[in-house]
């Protein structure tokens, strides 16, 4: 009877190995999609605040080369008035605030070709920033595709893993199935072989007596140290 409850709770360990090891097969994927998306996030928001000054250097342009024409016109015309001037004090006048458009205009021309190095400069910080964009979207399409194709096709192996899992689990009593749930909450492998003397879950050694009474299969032994189900290794052999 120990025989064969030992042989189904081993059976069960590796059917639990290989649930875990499906699991842990997705295990990283899910996070590094989050990861990514992050990732994507960032970049997107970098992006954007270097279009945003575009737009504003774009729209300072705009604005100089609008004030620029105004001031053009008003020199003009300004320059028209000083032929009509009555007296001496009108010409200096009209001299003087021609200066001072003059210096405006200069400043709004050293503005305006400012502009120009400032935007070539964000051009190309933006193709940089779009071509990361561009690889972190593709690699985040690439895990999403992995993790969904890894989910359908793990589905079915997942659920004839179960299946059997439970089906042998029906063949134990419930005295042993308690105890080997809450070890299985600490060690995926609950149960496991005594190997050279030693216990193949945690290797802390077992005492030969007690392994001499492991063979006579009377009783389930759990290793002192891990608190893991043990069984003689040749048990597997044995029909
Ligand atoms: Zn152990």
């Amino acid at each position: 009877m120990v025989l064969e409850h030992l042989q189904l709770l081993a059976a069960i360990t590796r059917i639990d190995n290989e649930i875990n090891e499906l699991q842990e097969e997705l295990g990283d994927l899910p996070h590094e999609v989050r990861a990514m998306e992050r990732e994507v996030r960032t970049k997107q928001q970098a992006l954007d605040v270097t279009q945003r000054q575009i737009d504003d250097i774009l729209q300072t342009r705009s604005n100089a080369q609008i004030r620029g024409q105004e001031i053009r016109d008003k020199e003009k015309k300004l320059g028209e008035q000083q032929y009509q001037v009555r007296n001496n004090r009108e010409f200096d006048a009209i001299t003087k605030e021609i200066e001072s458009l003059k210096v405006e205009l200069r400043d709004i021309e050293k503005t305006v070709s400012g502009t120009f190095l400032t935007e070539e400069n964000l051009r190309r910080v933006y193709e940089g920033q779009a071509d990361e964009l561009g690889f972190v979207s593709d690699r985040l399409q690439d895990l999403e595709h992995e993790l969904r194709d890894l989910s359908a096709g793990q589905g079915e192996e997942m659920n004839q893993f179960l299946v059997q899992r439970n089906e042998l689990l029906k063949k134990l009593p419930q005295n042993i199935i308690v105890p080997y749930e809450r070890i299985k909450e600490y060690h995926v492998d609950t149960t496991v072989a005594v190997k050279r003397n030693c216990c193949s879950g945690c290797f802390n050694s077992v005492p030969p007596q007690r392994i001499v009474e492991m063979r006579t299969y009377k009783t389930i032994f759990a290793c002192e140290s891990c608190g893991r189900m043990l069984y003689p290794e040749e048990m597997q052999h044995l029909a």
